[in-house]
């Protein structure tokens, strides 16, 4: 299959921005247009809700959104299926007191959904270092209406845990510059990806699941966070179960403070999971999420989920 076969296989993933309307009030708009409720493949117009997104719609393919008033408003947001399952398995809190991180924020659709779960209640610490990208960014949460968001422009790995405004950060997401090898459709994903470096691709990927596993280290230095979501939209072990084993060896899960969520808390009706020759046990391969392009008809994805051991909290000791 080329790149544009496995493409055409892929729906046209629309997210119901819940910051400005309900998904019942979107469906109601999406029929009085004529759409039809059935299957994106089975009639021209035809679109359905997600099995296992909430909030998300499927629509055929060639269906043409960027001129659209919906999207121009920032109404439904273009995010395929995959790069929904980071806020939803996270599930931050939607309270006045909730305190989340998106360590890797920008173009920010990944923010966006984090702050219509929290129902624009608490505080979303949005992080970027690139510039351009940090603009982009701020687009992006003003479009989304987005009023719970500080995004700022640094990068995650010089902010210090110890920080007092982060004493209450229970929720982190990192989803971190990768490889993006799992990418097989266009819009949404172009804007993800930096551009590729010229180096050898094993020397490449090592550097990267370096910088990974530095940045998941760092997210559970925070004193009081409970859940880690690590995922990328690469394809390969080596971001990501190999990445997920280190973390689990490292001095920070050794002390007993942080496992994987086992797979009833991780998305369980989703189907393929991780590579178990790739983890230290068939369990682990279960708690991992992947996507394959072409035959999930998503890009390629991955997602895990650590969660604190309890009564680990370093404030509590
Ligand atoms: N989560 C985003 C979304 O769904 O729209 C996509 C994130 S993209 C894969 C990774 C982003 O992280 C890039 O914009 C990159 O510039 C940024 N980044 C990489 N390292 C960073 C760091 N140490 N601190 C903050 N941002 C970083």
């Amino acid at each position: 299959q080329t790149g544009d076969e496995r493409a055409a296989k892929i729906p046209r993933y629309i997210r119901v921005n819940t910051t400005c309307w309900s998904m019942e009030e979107a469906i109601k708009e999406f029929i009085s247009r004529g759409h039809v409720l059935s299957g994106p493949f089975d009639h021209p117009k035809g679109f359905k809700k997600d099995d296992h997104i909430d909030n998300l719609l499927l629509f055929p393919p060639d269906s043409q959104w960027v001129e659209d008033e919906l999207y121009k408003s920032g109404k439904v947001i273009l995010q395929d299926k995959a790069s929904c399952f980071p806020a939803q398995i996270l599930s931050p809190p939607a309270s006045d007191n909730g305190v989340v991180i998106d360590a890797t924020a920008a173009p920010g659709n990944k923010t966006s959904h984090l702050s219509a779960l929290m129902q624009g209640k608490g505080k979303l610490y949005a992080f970027e270092r690139d510039r351009r990208r940090f603009s982009t960014l701020q687009m992006m949460l003003q479009k989304a209406r987005c009023k719970n968001v500080e995004p700022v422009n640094t990068d995650f790995l010089t902010t210090s845990p110890e920080d007092p405004k982060f004493s209450t950060v229970t929720h982190i997401l990192l989803d971190p510059s990768c490889s993006g090898s799992g990418i097989v459709n266009r819009l949404d994903h172009l804007l993800e990806n930096e551009t590729e470096s010229s180096e050898d691709q094993e020397s490449r990927l090592n550097k990267l699941s370096g910088f990974q596993l530095m940045m998941i280290k760092h997210a559970m230095k925070f004193p009081s966070v409970e859940r880690i979501v690590y995922s990328t939209c690469s394809i390969h072990a080596v971001e990501n179960e190999y990445v997920v084993r280190a973390a689990l060896k490292s001095e920070e899960c050794t002390a007993g403070r942080f496992k994987l969520a086992p797979k009833a808390e991780v998305l369980p009706t989703w189907h393929r999971r991780g590579i178990a020759g790739e983890t230290e046990s068939p369990d682990e391969a279960e708690s991992l999420i992947r996507c394959s392009p072409g035959e999930d008809a998503t890009n390629g994805f991955f997602v895990s989920l650590f969660v604190r051991e309890s009564n680990t909290r370093m404030n509590k000791r």
